[in-house]
């Protein structure tokens, strides 16, 4: 079936120092190809998406990025330069690919700014934010003008794992746990429920955020969310149970997760309309992950929703044929 992919990275000279310390741990080998196939916007992603039956691709810069610049005015200025060169291999493959901005983060009216004039201006459908910003979490007061902004503008959020600012002591002495095994993960959903429970989608009720991964765990927890927060005292208070926030202003993507266990999970706990096809490319392999989708124990209308149907309406996009 026809798929719109949304979790898929590039890279640009410029931002691979930013981007290294996060892939040290790659045999050298690895590294390699997968730096040659992020730099690529031509006939080998292209190919990898044919293959798959990837019609669209949203790409997002491989993070962090100038997220983890420390002077503000820098991370402004390499952020647009990164968002003008992804305008620039959209406008040669215009029916392949579309975009989500790159935002200095750390200097929020900033970021709005330069995500109105991607979505404006290039034509992007959203922004990728990779976690916190050198401590800066979405759901701190200060990053309001960024929600102000994407709700006006009807584009959604897409939060991407990065590494917590500090190492957890949790995972001391299991570094193998500190990344996309379990660690980002963590990160992520700890993320998603400090926008949660802060209220950002009381004061941003159209706010969109999509997660990755199947929902970073998310739709699992539902009820139990529900539960322990009429038990705790809520630092503040919320016009409706959590579950309702989640199900309500957050989508999910099959990001890095081919396995039916937690499709069925997300689909049943968020409904057929949230949950929308991603590889992670090229992180993750392209054929394995619409293998999985195209195989995938679910209705035909709801593979096509998730293939497709989700993206285009969530994105504008236009609708690709099954
Ligand atoms: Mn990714």
């Amino acid at each position: 079936m026809r798929k719109i992919a949304l979790e898929e990275h590039f890279m640009v000279p410029s931002m691979i120092p930013y981007w290294e310390a996060t892939v040290e741990d790659l045999p050298e080998q690895l590294y390699r190809t997968v730096l040659e196939r992020l730099s690529d916007f031509g006939e080998r992603r292209l190919g990898a998406m044919d293959a798959a039956g990837i019609a669209i691709s949203v790409l997002s810069l491989a993070g962090p990025g100038v997220q983890v610049e420390p002077d503000a005015a820098i991370a402004v200025r390499r952020a647009q330069e990164v968002n003008d060169a992804l305008a620039e291999a959209i406008r040669r493959h215009p029916t392949r690919y579309a975009g989500f901005a790159h935002l200095p983060v750390q200097d929020p009216p900033a970021a709005a700014r330069e995500l109105e004039r991607c979505v404006r201006e290039l034509g992007f459908k959203g922004a990728l934010i990779n976690g916190q910003t050198r401590g800066l979490y979405l759901d701190d007061p200060r990053c309001f003008p960024i929600w102000e902004c994407a709700e006006a503008l009807r584009v959604p959020i897409y939060l991407h794992p990065a590494d917590p600012e500090a190492p957890y002591a949790g995972w001391a002495g299991h570094k193998i746990l500190s990344r996309a095994i379990w660690g980002w993960t963590v990160e992520t959903a700890t993320h998603a429920l400090r926008i949660v429970f802060a209220g950002i989608f009381d004061r941003f009720p159209a706010a969109r955020l999509i997660l990755g991964h199947m929902g970073e765990t998310l739709p699992y927890l539902l009820w139990r969310l529900d539960s322990r927060a009429q038990l705790y005292k809520a630092e503040r208070p919320l016009a409706l149970p959590p579950s309702a926030y989640i199900r309500r202003n957050i989508l999910v993507t099959t990001s890095g997760q081919c396995a039916a266990e937690p499709l069925l999970c997300a689909l049943s706990a968020l409904g057929a309309e949230r949950v929308m096809f991603s590889v992670d490319y090229p992180f993750e392999s392209a054929d394995v992950a619409a293998r999985f989708i195209d195989t995938a124990p679910v209705g035909e209308e709801v593979r096509a929703r998730i293939c497709h149907g989700n993206a285009a309406e969530l994105l504008g996009l236009e609708r690709v044929e099954a």
